[in-house]
């Protein structure tokens, strides 16, 4: 066959192969020319599997004669030259959208630009334009498509189930909406309203609305002018999916690999192994930092600089996961009820006393702690009101503390159990100790000066003879993890030196595992991973075990050594540390309120 120029209907016919892919992208593709369109209303309705679609904004709207270029290929009005692709500001550019749509189905287009009196309609059936009439319309654009592909069989097979694509839908108008929080939006399905978001919401209202969970905190950084802002969960409210982490770049959706690592970074140690938390990450750069027009459904950019993008987006993350903020009252709203958050702070405030001392109860245990502990209790529960009356704030938000916790005593030498004036708290004390003693050496690490034990006796470890080189060709890095090794024989090293404030039954799996890594990965292992893994490890097995009994002053300061360190609320394996129960909880569960 000889070379033909393809008939304009095919050339459509293929463009609307990649840029509307499935329905979903139709639907964003609508959405993004209201948005475009200054629209701050946009209503969608969509049905059978999104191949019948509605969308209707109150935006500019459109001439007459624009409506009539508007469903040609490569007719815009957002951009000019190809310079123009570097500074965009608005979602579409390649004027490919309506005239795609236009070659696939029965479209009806009616738009009143604004300011005029009339409307005016135009219709394709399959590519075959009408004219456009006058018609009596609201201010700007109503599209509605129906029996998308109907001329394309073979696109049709492609198509999921109609549940499948209604739920792709709507899951690209939650990414839409959660990137426009000043826009209202409507999404209809037969009829049935299936979601509102009302305009003019704040980034944060706006998340929890289209997210459905009452839990996110915010945080932002920004470098060299690449600004993240990220809405994160608590380490404790977590998915096996990482389906709800969801990335902006100028507010447009993308799926990006190192940007979903660069969060599960920021949430490391804070997770266990296949839990994912709930993420939005919004980045915004002056535009020529960006290329938008790499990917036909616009889903992926390239950034000029993506070692920023990374380190801006985990930056973020982790400064308010290190605020612990879901340990702060004030932030869920079930506690902003008035009520100000003051563990043991009965001192301060005359006129709430703290509830009545415990009564003395009999878990029957045998350990002397517990009877300190009653006593302790007892002690504690009368407040010096008058030394303090002048201190008093009752507005005055304090930061939570653990070491304002009043121990009551240890549950099945496991736990401890604490209460502050408005809840009752459970503790794993190996959790707890663990993540104190792996913050001590990841911090003194960092500052390169990790305290170390000389050993009297050196412990003596076998290894293979690839670990033993492999070991003392990084001797000078495993020295700064506060060990000191010396070969002994081809196949066993002897450790002089340990960190001191790990015990010696800690060290062999420590090195057994760093010695696996560095031949594993050659010596070409990410030395700051392992690094963290290495101190888990060790802080795993030189802490307080569940099982050990502990007296009153060693848990109460472990408690003040929490303290010390931000994220003390998971263990390093990304256990969770410590249950909480607010007292009104508990009251209710014994029919005290309802
Ligand atoms: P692009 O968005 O890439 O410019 P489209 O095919 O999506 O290409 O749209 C073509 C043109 O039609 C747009 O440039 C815009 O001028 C106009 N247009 C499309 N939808 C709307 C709308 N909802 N309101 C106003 N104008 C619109
Ligand atoms: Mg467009």
């Amino acid at each position: 066959m000889s070379i033909q120029i393809l008939a304009p209907n095919v050339v459509d016919q293929i463009a609307a192969g990649e840029v509307l892919d499935r329905p979903a992208n139709l639907v964003k593709e609508l959405v993004e020319n209201s948005l475009d369109a200054g629209a701050d209303q946009i209503d969608i309705e969509f049905g059978d599997g999104g191949r019948s679609v509605c969308v209707s904004d109150n935006g500019s709207g459109m001439s007459r004669a624009d409506l009539e270029l508007a469903v040609l290929r490569h007719a815009t009005s957002k951009i000019v030259r190809s310079e123009d692709l570097y500074k965009l500001s608005s979602f579409g550019f390649r004027g490919e959208a309506l005239a795609s749509v236009a070659a696939v189905s029965r479209v009806i287009l009616t738009s009143r630009l604004k300011g005029e009196k009339i409307a005016y309609r135009l219709q394709s059936e399959f590519g075959q334009l009408s004219e456009a009439a006058p018609i009596s319309a609201s201010e700007g654009t109503e599209i509605r498509v129906e029996e998308l592909f109907a001329n394309i069989p073979a696109r049709l097979k492609f198509l999921k189930s109609p549940a499948a694509e209604n739920g792709q839908i709507k899951t690209t108008l939650k990414a839409l909406a959660l990137a426009n929080e000043a826009v209202g939006f409507s999404v209809r399905s037969k009829g049935e309203l299936l979601m509102h978001w009302p305009k003019g919401q704040t980034f944060k209202e706006r998340a929890l609305s289209v997210l459905e969970t009452d839990d996110l905190y915010y945080g932002s950084y920004e470098l060299e002018g690449l600004r993240a802002e990220v809405l994160v969960s608590s380490p404790q409210e977590t998915a096996n999916v990482n389906r709800h982490m969801w990335f902006f770049v100028q507010r447009r959706w993308i799926q990006d690999r190192s940007l979903t690592a660069a969060v599960m970074e920021a949430y490391r140690n804070l997770l266990m192994h296949g839990e994912y938390p709930t993420v939005i990450a919004r980045l915004t750069s002056p535009t020529e930092a960006v290329d938008v027009n790499v990917h036909p459904t616009k889903s992926q950019v390239k950034f000029a600089d993506p070692q920023l993008a990374f380190r801006v987006t985990c930056r973020a993350a982790r400064e308010i996961l290190e605020k612990s903020p879901w340990l702060k009252p004030s932030d869920s709203p079930m506690e902003q009820s008035g009520f100000v958050f003051q563990p043991q702070d009965h001192e301060l405030q005359p006129e709430l006393p703290l509830s009545p001392a415990p009564a003395p109860v009999n878990l029957q245990f045998e350990s002397r702690e517990f009877e300190r502990t009653q006593y302790n209790t007892k002690a504690f529960s009368v407040p010096s009101v008058r030394d303090n009356v002048q201190t008093y704030r009752p507005n005055e938000e304090k930061a939570f503390q653990w070491s304002d916790l009043q121990v009551l005593g240890q549950l099945n030498n496991t736990y401890i159990l604490a209460q502050t004036r408005d809840s009752f708290y459970m503790v794993d004390q190996h959790a707890a100790h663990e993540r104190v003693v792996f913050e001590r050496l990841m911090e003194s690490f960092k500052a390169g000066n990790i305290e170390v034990q000389n050993l009297l006796l050196p412990l003596v470890f076998d290894f293979s003879a690839h670990e033993v080189e492999a070991l003392l060709k990084h001797k000078d890095n495993v020295e700064k993890l506060g060990l000191s090794v010396e070969r002994m024989g081809p196949e066993s090293l002897a450790v002089q030196a340990i960190p001191s404030i790990i015990g010696e039954s800690a060290v062999s799996e420590a090195l057994h595992k760093l010695a696996f890594e560095l031949v594993e990965n050659q010596g070409e292992l990410a030395w700051e991973k392992s690094v963290s893994e290495i101190f888990a490890s060790m802080a795993c097995h030189s802490v307080i075990r569940a099982g050990q009994t502990m007296s009153h002053e060693e848990m109460k300061s472990l408690l003040v050594q929490m303290d010390q360190y931000p994220l003390s609320s998971f263990c390093p394996h990304g256990r969770p540390v410590f249950v909480k129960r607010k007292f009104s909880d508990i009251e209710r569960e014994f029919g005290r309120i309802v």
